[in-house]
Order: structure tokens, then sequence, then C-alpha cells
């Protein structure tokens, strides 16, 4: 029988959630959703020096925002408690007894100018092996007991046993991975101040919380062969790994700063929507059959799969995530789209106040004219400007006038148009339309020309939404009164 799926999550709050780490865990969190398994988040703060409780509450919202929900972990608790490594030192502090009783590590006395030595004496014969010369290795039990008792500085290293051969790693990601136990150092797992070291603490917690699948970045596979030598000495069965590939700007660097926002919080702030941001970034690396590009969480949750992650690092577009913003806003309802973006986006452009109160089929008519133009939600403000105007307030684009407006023969135009549109009662998109339709023909002017001036007299510029709809949106005396106030501007 196989045990049931326990993947974690464990930021280091040393700075904000980037996208690296929001990748991680989408994954851990897709994967252990796909086979019914536990999501658990761990807060990995055993640096105090750069571990800060405002980088942790940071994190925390990232996730929320993210939509990643957890099992276990601060905040919902769990059976695997306490979430936070620094609530957890007693337990890696037994654990290190039970391997120093057990003989599975040793204390090391070296000091720091010791190591250094070995270090440079190592370098100078070029020794292939550079690491821990195994000085205290096999210093007597009892003599080492009693210099820990007077007090001498020591660190705890764990004893690589001398016949361990090959580490083999079955990586899920990278296939099978050897590493030669001999060039394993026999690493620090206490430091002396008593603070465990990042491969020890984290495999007793991995051990300790029953984690059966560790997915996280290839930086760490190199740590790998180390931890599972903490797993051997503990006892613990080895989790099956999955390393992800980095990810890359579109220069081919490791992505950072000089790659533009980097961290969750900066794609949030920017307007972009978390279901779209989860998908793009479950893209990065990983494919549902290789050409789907729009999977929607639950899509996500269902069939996310370990064999579908690639080896090839991913290059992060910032183009490709607009595009796939622009690809969920399009896909929303009107009702959603007004209600999640186009209604919060006008009051805080100030076109609206918090006690606008609109016809339903008013502010529908204007979601489905504004939601195809809008790729971030801030456009959505942009686009709705004119209709939010009055022919005082109404603000004319000079480009737009000159181009549209000021040329020979629009004011004929205008003069045409308004005089077509007095005839309109039923003030209807449809009926706005066949009022002006006949025009061109009329006037024996283009029709891009004829409703290009109309245009530019009602909305003040030439990229408003289809005209026929922003007139019906904005009422028939105010596009007569923008005519109006137009007319003196046209050629
Ligand atoms: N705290 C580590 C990090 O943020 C976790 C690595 C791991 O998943 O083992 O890199």
């Amino acid at each position: 029988m196989t045990s049931p799926v326990r993947v974690r999550f464990a930021p280091s709050p040393t700075g904000k959630l980037h996208i690296g780490g929001a990748r991680t865990a989408i994954y851990n969190w897709a994967f252990a959703r796909s086979c019914g398994g536990a999501f658990i988040l761990r807060i990995d703060d055993t640096d105090p020096a750069r571990s800060t409780e405002e980088n942790t509450q940071v994190i925390l919202r990232a996730m929320r925002w993210l939509g990643l929900d957890w099992d276990e972990g601060p905040e919902v608790g769990g059976d695997f408690g306490p979430y936070s490594q620094t609530e957890r030192l007693d337990i890696y502090r037994e654990a290190a007894e039970r391997l120093l009783a057990e003989g599975k590590a040793y204390p090391c006395f070296c000091t720091p100018e010791q190591l250094a030595a070995d270090r440079e004496a190592a370098a100078a014969r070029k020794d292939p092996f550079q690491g821990y010369q195994r000085r205290c290795r096999d210093i007597p039990a009892d003599e080492a007991r009693s210099r820990m008792e007077a007090g001498e500085p020591y660190t705890l290293r764990i004893k690589v046993p001398e016949d361990r051969g090959n580490v083999v790693i079955n990586d899920a990601v990278h296939g099978k991975v050897t590493f030669d136990a001999k060039e394993l150092d026999d690493f620090v797992i206490f430091r002396s101040d008593g603070t465990p070291t990042y491969n020890f603490a984290t495999v007793v917690d991995d051990a300790a919380m029953g984690i059966t699948h560790v997915i996280r970045g290839d930086d760490h596979l190199s740590n790998t062969p180390r931890q599972v030598m903490v797993y051997e000495a503990l006892g613990a069965p080895v989790p099956t790994f999955a390393h992800i590939s980095m990810i890359l700007g579109a220069d081919g660097k490791k992505l950072s700063k000089r790659h533009g926002a980097t961290s969750v919080e900066e794609y949030r702030d920017a307007g972009y929507l978390s279901d779209a941001f989860v998908n793009y970034l479950a893209l990065l690396g990983w494919s549902l059959d290789g050409e789907t590009t729009v999977i929607p969480r639950d899509v996500l949750a269902s069939q996310f799969s370990l064999e579908r992650i690639s080896k090839n690092p991913a290059t992060f577009d910032p183009k490709k995530l607009d595009w796939m913003n622009a690809e969920y806003i399009n896909a929303m309802s009107d009702a959603d789209f007004a209600d999640q973006i186009m209604l919060p986006e006008l009051l805080r452009a100030g076109l609206i106040d918090e006690g606008f109160e609109a016809d339903e089929a008013w502010v529908d008519a204007l979601a489905a004219i504004v939601r195809p133009r809008t790729k971030m939600p801030a456009d959505a403000a942009v686009v709705a400007t004119p209709v939010f105007k009055t022919a005082e307030t109404l603000e004319y684009d000079e480009k737009s006038v000159a181009k549209g407006l000021a040329k020979e023969g629009m004011g004929a135009v205008l003069d045409a148009a308004r005089t077509a549109l007095e005839d309109v009662t039923d003030w209807t998109a449809e009926n706005i339309d066949a009022a002006l339709e006949p025009l061109p023909e009329v006037l024996d002017v283009k029709k891009r020309l004829v409703f290009g001036a109309v245009r530019v007299a009602v909305c003040g510029n030439m990229v408003s939404p289809p005209l026929g709809e922003t007139m019906a949106l904005i009422g028939r005396d105010d596009c007569l009164a923008r005519i109006d106030r137009a007319r003196p501007m046209a050629g």
C-alpha cells in the first residue's frame, strides 16, 4: 500500500515570495490536489539573521492571493506542527542527540582556523577532496563526551558511512542522478551556536511530517545526497524528489530584479488576476498536453502530474503573462467583469464614487464594450472615461482633434450627424448606427472619416469603443451637446 501523498512548500522568510518560489508552491499545491494528498506550508526560518515575521506575513498573504490553500501550516495548524522551524528546535536537538548516541553523528572540535588550514593544504596538494578532513571522526566517544561537558565549542557532524558507495537519486524530473558518497563531507548538522543547519532541519522536518514528495528548485539538487545521508541516519524513508528547473529572463540569465518585477505582490498590485498569474506560472516548466495554454485552476488541480514537468529551464515572458491576463479577462461574464474589475477600477480612477448606482442593464452594456478592450484592469477606466464625462467635462485629445475633426469638410459632417441624430427618438445603439449609416453616401465622404469625426466629437478621441453603443450609454442630450461643443473645432 502506498502512503497518501504529502508535500510541502517551505519558504525561508528572508524576503518576499518571488516568481520562482510561487511556481514551486503552485506545483506542490497542484500535485497534492491532483492526487488527493495534503499540501503543507512550513516556514523555514532557521536563519534568524535574515528571517523576519514581516516577510512571513507577506508570504502568507501572497499564498492566499494566489489561492494556494494549505491543509497544514501557519494559521491552520495540523497534527505535525509546529510549522515554523524556529519553534521546532527541541525536535532537531533530540534528533541530533539520537544520532550522536547511535554513533551516526559526532562532535567536531576543530577551530575555524584549523578548518581553513586543512582546506588550504588540500588545495595545495591538489587533493580532489577539499572538504572536511575528518579529524574528529575517530575521537573515542568518552573523550568526546568529556570535552563537550568541559565546555569546549563543537559542531555536530554526520558520519557518512565509509562503505556507502554511490548515492543514487531517482529524481522525478531529472531521472537517475548519481553522486559518489566519497565526495560528501561529514557535513555539519548542528552549528556551535546550537542551531541546526538547513540540510539537517529540513530532513528532520520532512521525515517527521511524513513528506512523500519533495518538489523544489533544482538549486537544491546538490544538497540532496547530503539530505539522503540524514534520512538514512535517521532510519526514515527517503521521499521522491522532483527538482524543477530554473526560471530564466528573456536574456537567458537567471530571473532577477534586473528583469523587472519579481515578487508576487508586485504583480497583484499591477492588476494581474490571480487565476491568470497562476496559470501562466504553472506553464513555466509544466504542460498539460504540450499545447493547451489556458488551464483553469480546477483543471490544474486535477490534471497536474510530475511526469509532465520539463527538465529544461523555462523563460519568463512578461508579454505572454499579459496575453494570459487578457484571456482571463475576456473570458469573464459581463456581470463578473463589472463587479470584479470594471467598477473597482472606475472607483479607483475617481470616475464614480462609493454611492454609484446604475441600472444593471446599463452597467452590463458598458461592461460588454469595455471588457474586450481591457488587457489590464486599469485599462477599463481609460476605455470607459468618455462615458463618465459630460459635454462640459470631456477632454479632447489634441492629436485626435487634428486628425479626425479639424480636416476640411468635418464641420459639415457634424452638422449632418447632429440633424440625423436629433430625429432618433428611441436612443439605442442600433438606432444611432442606423441614423449615421447613410451619411457617407449623402455627403460623399468616406465612412471612416464620418464616423471618425463623430467619434472625436462625442468621445474626445479616436480609440473609444464602438460608437453606437458608447453613444447609447452617454445619452441623447449629452451626445448632442458634445457635438455642439466640438463644432467650432471642426474644419
Ligand atoms: N527553505 C528552503 C528554500 O527556501 C527550502 C528548500 C527545500 O524545499 O528543501 O530554499
